[in-house]
């Protein structure tokens, strides 16, 4: 069996002014530091203009901060966008890509989002790339088709273990409080990693985080994150709270 860290990541989409984003990033970091050696990765995704604070904030706590999205090109004319290279600058160490919430409000499809993560990967960053059926496609019995064309589409060549993160968020899960049962989840996943293997090959495959996502919170967080191929949690709700954040990561 291959260790790979848990990684607990906090998705705050576009929440909070500057000061909510660094008191949630001041008492998650006092209670890393407060903790000692923990067996998780923390990392949490500020809305853009909320990165550098945050940054700041976390400094010297171990945890991780990640962009929730990026552009494909490097730099250039696309305003209101954020690059990778600017993402680094400021701090981060992941970048999401392909959030539903990307891929229906922005209409970004498998080819973007494979760009995008390959953007984030070209910096030096670590691309969590998320896919997930929509609830009329799982009622269509189309979950692992699904996610396998996500998979094949949406993960860029070059992808490895050390530079990419999938996350698997059935999209009828996220903000819902409903999440599929603990044994749906490990069927997917377990077939996510099948797929990523035809991508970067077996071992590659076998040492890829991936993350569950969709209502993730203190209270099913332990028998979720105790799935054999569940590696971590990419959260929202419940990272807007530094104790119910806290309570998921220490359910690790
Ligand atoms: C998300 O948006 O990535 C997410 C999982 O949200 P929630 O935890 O609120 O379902």
């Amino acid at each position: 069996m291959t260790a790979r860290r848990t990684l607990i990541a906090g998705n705050w989409k576009m929440n909070g002014l500057s000061a909510d984003g660094v008191a949630l990033a001041s008492g998650l970091a006092d209670k890393m530091k407060g903790a000692g050696a923990v067996n998780f990765e923390m990392l949490v995704c500020p809305p853009a203009a909320l990165i550098s604070k945050v940054a700041d904030a976390v400094a010297g706590s171990g945890m991780e901060v990640g962009g929730q999205d990026c552009h494909m090109n490097e730099k250039g004319a696309h305003t209101g966008d954020t690059s990778a290279a600017l993402l680094k600058d400021l701090g981060c160490g992941y970048a999401i890509v392909g959030h539903s919430e990307r891929r229906t409000d922005h209409a970004e499809s498998d080819e973007i989002v494979a760009a995008k993560a390959a953007a984030a990967q070209a910096q030096g960053l670590i691309a969590v790339v998320c896919i997930g059926e929509t609830e009329a496609q799982r009622d269509a019995g189309q979950t692992l088709e699904v996610n396998g064309s996500q998979i094949a589409g949406s993960v860029p060549a070059g992808s490895t273990a050390a530079n990419t993160v999938i996350a698997y968020e059935p999209v009828w899960a996220i903000g819902t409080g409903r999440t599929p049962t603990s044994a749906e989840v490990q069927d997917v996943h377990a077939y996510i990693r099948g797929e990523l293997a035809k991508k970067i090959g077996d071992d590659e495959a076998a040492k890829t985080r991936i993350l569950y996502g969709g209502s993730m919170n203190p209270k099913n967080a332990k028998e979720l994150l105790a799935l054999a191929d569940v590696d971590g949690g990419l959260i929202g709700g419940a990272s807007l709270k530094v104790d119910d954040f806290w309570a998921v990561a220490e359910s690790a």
